[in-house]
């Protein structure tokens, strides 16, 4: 049996009184694809969020390739580890979110290289050579020298993809990453990352974009009210949905 590459086993999480996730398992093999669908408010963020240990979970586990982000065990304790040793361990997860998240200082090709130059400390040859496959692989290879606030928003969401990308990561979280982009602009988001699925990079998508879940997820989770109401196949899921939440769900975005 292959390791997963993120697995969550019981995972609950609150904020104050509210139950944001409530006993979440899920199951990411490498090199699959899983798209998170869900009405707003069902815990889609934060389960990403808990994934990369942005959110600490209140109970149950969170493994990367087996390792936990934030903890190290001893016997059946856990001890949260220390901040740059947590730092180090969330490199290695690529996280690309709905408004870009660019930093506006630097170049696109800097926006590309900071972190495996500074976080990861890379040698420089080597960083800013992947840098130029990336941003030819994202189409933006003409773009490397501009500022994000020069470029549409589907060409900043495509330098945070090969920003994430560079990283090396084991696993790249998408949390909505074309809802803030005019609807001319989803497709070329979406064409870039179908080329990451197929090229076998292991993601978990956060998305309403229910023709992309159908075609490169290998699975889909729907969420509501914190919980993982069902989890299948796109057939299974989105053609077949067996909880009425779901269908209820999909009649709204399909
Ligand atoms: P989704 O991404 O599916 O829209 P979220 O994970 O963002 O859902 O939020 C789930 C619930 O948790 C919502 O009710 C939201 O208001 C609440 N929530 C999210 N983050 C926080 C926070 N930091 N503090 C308090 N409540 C939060
Ligand atoms: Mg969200």
């Amino acid at each position: 049996m292959t390791r997963p590459m993120v697995e969550l086993r019981g995972v609950h999480k609150r904020f104050g009184t509210l139950e944001v996730l409530h006993d979440v398992n899920l199951r990411v093999d490498p090199g699959e694809v899983t798209v998170v669908i869900g009405p707003s408010g069902s815990g889609k963020s934060t389960l990403l969020r808990s994934v990369n240990h942005l959110e600490k979970v209140d109970r149950g586990v969170v493994l990367i390739d087996g390792e936990l982000v934030g903890y190290r065990r001893s016997g059946n304790r856990l001890h949260e580890l220390p901040e740059r040793e947590i730092l180090r361990r969330r490199a290695r997860i690529g996280f690309v979110f709905q408004n870009f998240n660019l930093f506006p200082h630097l170049t696109v090709r800097q926006n590309v290289t900071e972190a495996p130059l500074s976080a990861q400390r890379r040698p420089r040859a080597e960083v800013e050579e992947l840098a130029t496959r990336l941003l030819d692989r994202v189409g933006l290879a003409d773009k490397a020298g501009e500022y994000p606030r020069r470029l549409s928003g589907g060409q900043q969401q495509r330098v945070a993809i090969a920003r994430a990308l560079a990283l090396r990561p084991k696993v790249v979280l998408f949390d909505e990453p074309t809802s803030a982009l005019d609807p001319e602009l989803v497709g070329e988001v979406l064409d870039v990352m179908k080329d990451l699925a197929r090229s076998g990079t292991t993601m978990i998508v956060v998305t309403h974009e229910i023709g992309f879940a159908r075609e490169v997820a290998d699975t889909v989770v729907f969420m509501d009210a914190g919980r993982v109401v069902e989890q299948g196949t796109p057939g299974q899921v989105l053609d077949a949905p067996r909880h009425e939440r779901t269908r209820a769900f999909l009649s709204k975005v399909l």
